[in-house]
This record gives C-alpha cells, structure tokens and sequence, in this order.
C-alpha cells in the first residue's frame, strides 16, 4: 500500500499573554479577554478578542396589525478569539433571537474534542483519508457518521490483514486464528463493530464518550499495525551480533 510522506507541523510557541502578531501587540491592555474553547489546547482557555462584530435589529411581530405592541429581536455578535497561550485562532457566532429560550452558537473551525494521532501520516494512503474524514465526522458532532466511518476503516484493516474472506465475524476469525490478534483483542473489536452495525443498519446514535472508545480501538489496532510495520525495519537496520 502506498504510504503518505510526512507533513511538516506548525510550531508551538510557549505560554504568554505578551507578544507581537504582525507588528501589533497582542496584550491584555489592548485586547479583552474571555474564556473560550481552544482547539490545540484541547480545554477553556483565555482567549483575546481580536475583533467583534455585533449586528441587530427588530421588528413588529405581526407587521399588518397597527396596534402589535409587540416586536420580536435579533442580534448577531461575532468574535475573532485567539488563544492566549496557543495562539490558534477561532470565530465564534452567537446568535439571540427574543422568541427563542437558548442562544444559537456556532464555531468556525468547529469545536474539537480530540486530536488526530501523531501518527497520522505514517498511515496508507487509504486509512489516512478516512480517519480524516471521521474527524471531520466528529468535530460537526455526526457521530453515526464517524461510527460508520470507523467501520470502515476495521474493515479496510481486516482486509489488508487477512484478505476479502467474509463478513466481519470471519475476517476476525482468521485474524484471531492467525495469531495477529488475542482473543480479548477480538472480543474489544466485536464490541466496536457491533456499535458499527448499529449506526449503519438502526441509525444508533452512539455517546460522545462511545464514539470515542470506538475511534480508541481502532486507532490502537492501527498504531500497532505501524509499530508491527517500523519494527521490522528496525530489526533490519540493527547491526548483526559480533
Ligand atoms: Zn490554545
């Protein structure tokens, strides 16, 4: 299988709440500070607002009736954040409309909740794509999306592992029984799949905490197809015992 060459990755800088981004000092006395959600940090984190944007207006609530006291509102507020430590940056929209009881939120990229492995781009070409997409599955909160995904991305494995000799309960079969993995590995896998079957054939809408565990042992049996893979080309490059 073709293998992706490795990308670059941005620098991180260190902690500061002082530091120039384009000549401009980005400081706590020339910027407000909120608390947000950082993508690279992974948690809430103080975020200067680089810039706003607040659009709103109202109207009668029935425009053909003369008498309406009454007026429905809107308001539309955007935010440039950037994270104090990282120094990612992020749009946050808040939308507040008077007949609604909760506030509209959207984030720009979306929020994430996990990262992509280091190992990402070690990966065939093929599984690198689709663990992509799953990401992109999760972050849009499209759980059945990324299950299905991570289903089959198992069975991409399965089949480079073992061939096309089945269904899913035969290629784990011979995987078990050719040793490439142990019985509780099968049955960690089973599990995995199952919720798979669900979400492709119920429409089953795993937890956030589900899909993680999922994406979790797929990502293992991935990552130890690589150590499999980068230990055989360790053993060759070591030097014969004298
Ligand atoms: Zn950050």
């Amino acid at each position: 299988m073709p293998k992706r060459h490795s990308t670059l990755s941005a620098p991180v800088r260190g902690v500061s709440n002082k530091y120039y981004s384009n000549n401009v000092e980005m400081s706590e006395e020339n910027y407000k500070i909120e608390k947000a959600h950082c993508n690279q940090c992974l948690h809430e984190t103080r975020h200067f607002v680089v810039a706003l944007r607040d659009h709103s207006g109202s109207a009668p609530a029935n425009e053909h009736d003369p008498y309406c006291e009454y007026e429905v509102s809107w308001r539309t507020v955007y935010k440039m954040l950037e994270c104090c430590g990282c120094e990612n940056v992020s749009l946050e929209k808040k939308f507040y409309f008077s007949e609604y009881d909760e506030i509209e939120e959207e984030y720009y990229p979306p929020k994430v909740s996990r990262q992509t492995p280091k190992w990402l781009d070690q990966l065939p070409e093929e599984w690198y794509e689709l663990l992509k997409e799953i990401y992109v599955a999760l972050h849009a909160n499209s759980r059945r999306l990324a299950i299905m995904g991570t289903r089959t991305l198992l069975d991409l494995y399965m089949n480079e592992q073992v061939g096309d000799v089945g269904g899913f309960a035969k290629k784990l079969q011979v995987l078990e029984d050719s040793g490439q993995i142990s019985k509780p590995n099968k049955s960690t896998l089973e599990a995995a799949l199952e919720v798979g079957h669900a979400a492709s054939h119920r429409g089953h809408k795993a937890k956030t905490s589900e899909v993680n565990q999922v994406i979790d042992i797929a990502e293992n049996l991935l990552q130890g197809y690589l150590l499999t893979s980068g230990a055989e080309s360790l053993r060759a490059s070591a030097p014969p015992r004298a």
